[in-house]
């Protein structure tokens, strides 16, 4: 069978096809032979889950999770692929491709019909374009899935996985940590692919959690809360929150007094605890 990491082998199949890369869909597809093997290793892939896939491209990861989990479903938005992946996983049966846009399906129900009573995990390469709202959208989504093991760009990884408290954390950053335990798994280099990317990659696993790492009193006030407080990096939280959430900043004042955050802080200084505090504070108080 063909290696799909073979750089002439991809090279003559895209050909054949006639195929075109378009940078718009984030088309980077590898051909560094150890990265997908590594990914469908430690994504959790077994003969009892099934994982979803989000831009299978020509199927070299396809084909690695499913030789190893009990069903594959990917998700490819580029119909010229669709003729490509019909060749390339024709000799795996476990291997559905579904045609659509990640951002638009209606992931629960596909969930529902297609793994009913198996564990779910997502593996991607990502394109890089929708990193954060695919991440977001999956983690907001409270979908069954128990990880999520994403290649991304080498900076959106360190921001997704930075920690509160930190000079990298930011909005994303604390959604990531409320819903997952996230963990940086290895680095790929941008010749690992074809064409090759501007930037390096990092494989990251989002270990989702079963109950959200705080409780707040509204996850909506929570999560606009924290989006403010971000919203302006360089000015302190008082000043952020008060333009972002456009309340006076005596009124706010009072609030962060009560929960023992002063008010020239910056964001990223805050833990998990304080943020939820605090949104829960300034719920209490109307804002
Ligand atoms: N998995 C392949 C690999 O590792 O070589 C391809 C990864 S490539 C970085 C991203 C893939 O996502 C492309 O196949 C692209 O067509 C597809 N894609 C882009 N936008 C998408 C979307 N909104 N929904 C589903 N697939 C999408």
């Amino acid at each position: 069978m063909d290696r799909l990491s073979d750089i002439s082998t991809v090279k003559s199949i895209l050909a054949r096809h006639g195929f075109q890369f378009s940078k718009a869909l984030g088309q980077n597809f590898l051909i560094n032979p150890s990265v997908c093997p590594r990914m469908a290793e430690q994504c959790g892939a077994d003969s009892q889950t099934g994982v979803l896939e989000i831009g299978p491209g020509i199927g070299v990861l396809t084909r690695e999770l499913a030789s190893r989990a009990g069903k594959v479903v990917a998700v490819e938005l580029d119909q010229r692929l669709l003729p490509v992946l019909e060749e390339t996983l024709a000799q795996y049966p476990n291997a559905e491709i579904v045609h659509g846009d990640v951002m638009k399906l209606d992931l629960h129900r596909l969930l529902a019909e297609k793994f009913s009573g198996m564990n779910v995990v997502v593996c991607a390469n990502l394109p890089y374009y929708i990193t954060s709202p695919v991440i977001m959208r999956l983690l907001e989504e409270k979908l069954p899935v128990k990880a999520v093991t994403v290649m991304v760009q080498k900076e959106a990884a360190d921001r997704l996985c930075a920690l509160p408290g930190t000079r990298a954390c930011g909005a994303v950053s604390i959604a990531v940590q409320y819903y997952a335990e996230p963990e940086i798994l290895f680095q790929v280099s941008r010749g690992s692919f074809l064409p090759p990317p501007n930037v390096d990659s990092t494989v990251i696993r989002l270990n989702i959690r079963e109950t959200p790492s705080v409780e707040v009193v509204d996850e909506n006030s929570f999560f606009r809360v924290v989006r403010a407080a971000f919203g302006q990096r360089r000015k302190t939280l008082g000043n952020s929150l008060s333009s972002g959430l456009g309340v006076p900043k005596e009124r706010l004042g009072n609030a962060m007094e009560t929960v023992g955050i002063a008010s020239n802080m910056r964001a990223e200084q805050l833990s998990m605890e304080q943020f939820a505090c605090l949104a829960n504070e300034l719920k209490r108080a109307g804002i």
